[in-house]
């Protein structure tokens, strides 16, 4: 039942000022591609054509690589920390003014609602930058200055080549280039092929910024371009986030060569409600554990484990909380649920999701009317699900969310364990000490309790297994763009 229906509140679009066609960001300006190949980033919740963006071919990434190499060994890394600082600052700043824009973009672009992206992403995109900008003139304090000479700065790499997911494109932008250029080296970043916009208005607020040509320098394109950057023989960093498939042949084409490399790749986090959880709590984390960005999240808590006292309770509790979810227009502020990225991500959460069917589990949505036009797909919990379904073992990465239950917490450890990956869990007791117990025992990078998705600058962030390797966030996020 609902209690009065909600009137549209939709985000002005006229904020943000897309052009109809970007080029490539190389050595400070925007250029054409050498082959002149475009293609189009699509809004994914009305599939209406938002700009043509430049592919870059070999050619190209060569290019952007010699001009971070050049920017490296002339400006970047001979600069004092202190110098940079006041980039990274000025960046963080112009993104703080820019945010309401930026955010409108990100849902434009991406799908997400607006709420998130203006509450969730720029808040955090620009706290990355305030944070690394503080870090860039103690790198010597940071705990990785040469052996036997303290106070010594610890050295960069050179060009980092980064590739990131259309998850959080922004958000993720900024977990990479910030630490980079913090730490003195210089960047080529491909944004996924689905959601490059925000990357490019980045490129632009580099500019704004004066920051030096050639430290940043965006390649947009499809994965060849991204194996193109990775691959390249003058890259010293390879920093990818994605899927485990692309991670593996990527750490293949690494090995053997100099090249640094981190890895932040899927998940299958268990989400474990203990009988003595507030329900009501509880409940609000497991939606923002799956629901949180259409579940379009690597660290998304889409196995939830509930100890089978309260199973009953907190289903019906969570079914009533889902029956009020708002799936819709993104730029709507009432929106809880936008628009799943693209047809082909919306294709597999759908494949998936019929397999968990037929393989004996239960799907339950709430009713929900989905818009006629862009990619849909209602909030689906699956009962029913044993450990050896494919939707308790597969990363769907949609509003997909398997349902399991345990007696004791020695089977929630075992059973929250027994996934290939091993990001993320989060833990729902009122017990501090079983928290404890649990943290200890579950092998996933980042624990939460009483609370999920909950990410800080300050924290770092990454995986076990084949949740990838290395950690982003916090002064462990230095390292990886420090010769230690
Ligand atoms: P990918 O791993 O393919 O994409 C991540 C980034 O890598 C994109 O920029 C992509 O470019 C690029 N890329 C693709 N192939 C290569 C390559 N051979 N060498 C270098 N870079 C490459 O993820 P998808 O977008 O295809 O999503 C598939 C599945 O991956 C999802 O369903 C989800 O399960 C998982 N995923 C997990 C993420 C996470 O954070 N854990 C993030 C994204 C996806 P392009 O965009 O052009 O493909």
């Amino acid at each position: 039942m609902t209690a009065f229906e909600y009137a549209p509140a939709p985000e002005s679009r006229s904020v943000v000022e897309i052009k109809s066609s970007y080029g490539l960001f190389i050595g400070g300006e925007f250029v054409e591609p050498t082959d002149g190949a475009m293609f189009k980033s699509i809004n994914p919740a009305t599939e209406e054509v938002l700009a043509e963006v430049a592919e870059a071919g070999p050619a190209d990434v060569d290019r952007a690589v010699r001009a971070a190499r050049t920017a490296y060994e002339k400006v970047w890394g001979p600069m004092p920390g202190r110098e940079r600082a006041k980039y990274l600052f000025r960046i963080a700043r112009i993104i703080q003014e820019r945010s309401r824009e930026l955010a409108v973009l990100e849902s434009l672009d991406n799908g997400k609602p607006i709420r998130e992206s203006r509450d969730v992403d720029l808040p955090l995109v620009a706290a990355h930058f305030f944070y690394y900008a503080g870090w860039a003139d103690k790198l010597a304090y940071a705990g990785f200055g040469p052996p036997g000479r303290p106070g010594a700065e610890p050295r960069p790499l050179g060009v980092a080549g980064q590739v990131i997911p259309w998850n959080f494109p922004l958000l993720m932008l900024a977990w990479k280039i910030a630490p980079a250029l913090a730490t003195g080296n210089t960047v080529v970043l491909k944004p996924a092929e689905t959601t490059p916009l925000s990357a490019l208005v980045f490129a632009e607020i580099c500019q704004q910024a004066d920051l030096p040509p050639g430290v940043v320098n965006i390649v947009t394109g499809a994965g060849a371009t991204g194996r193109a950057l990775v691959e390249h023989g003058d890259v010293d960093k390879v920093a990818f986030t994605g899927s485990t498939e692309v991670g593996r042949q990527i750490a293949r084409s690494v090995a053997g060569t100099r090249k640094k490399l981190t890895l932040e790749l899927g998940g299958k986090a268990a989400n474990i409600v203990f009988d003595d959880a507030p329900i009501d709590q509880a409940v609000e984390g497991i939606v923002n554990g799956i629901f949180f960005n259409q579940g379009h999240v690597c660290c998304a808590g889409s196995r939830l484990l509930v100890q089978e006292s309260v199973y009953e309770p907190v289903l019906e509790a969570l079914k009533r909380r889902m029956t009020r979810l708002r799936v819709g227009d993104p730029l709507d502020k009432n929106t809880d649920i936008g628009a799943i990225n693209s047809a082909s991500q919306l294709e597999r959460i759908r494949t998936l999701s019929a397999i968990g069917a037929q393989e004996g589990a239960e799907p339950w949505s709430p009713p929900c009317q989905l818009p006629d036009r862009g990619f849909w797909f209602a909030p689906t919990i699956f009962t029913g699900v044993s450990q050896a379904h494919r939707i308790a073992r597969e990363e769907i990465f949609g509003p997909v969310l398997s349902v399991l239950t345990f007696r004791t917490p020695a089977e929630a450890v075992e059973k929250a364990n027994n996934t290939p990956y091993g990001l993320s869990a989060g833990i729902w007791t009122d017990k501090g000490s079983r928290i404890l117990w649990m943290a200890d025992r579950l092998r996933a990078g980042v624990v939460w309790a009483n609370t999920f998705n909950k990410f800080d600058p300050t924290s770092p962030f990454g995986g076990y297994k084949e949740s990838g390797y290395g950690r982003e966030g916090g002064r462990h996020g230095l390292e990886a763009y420090l010769d230690v």
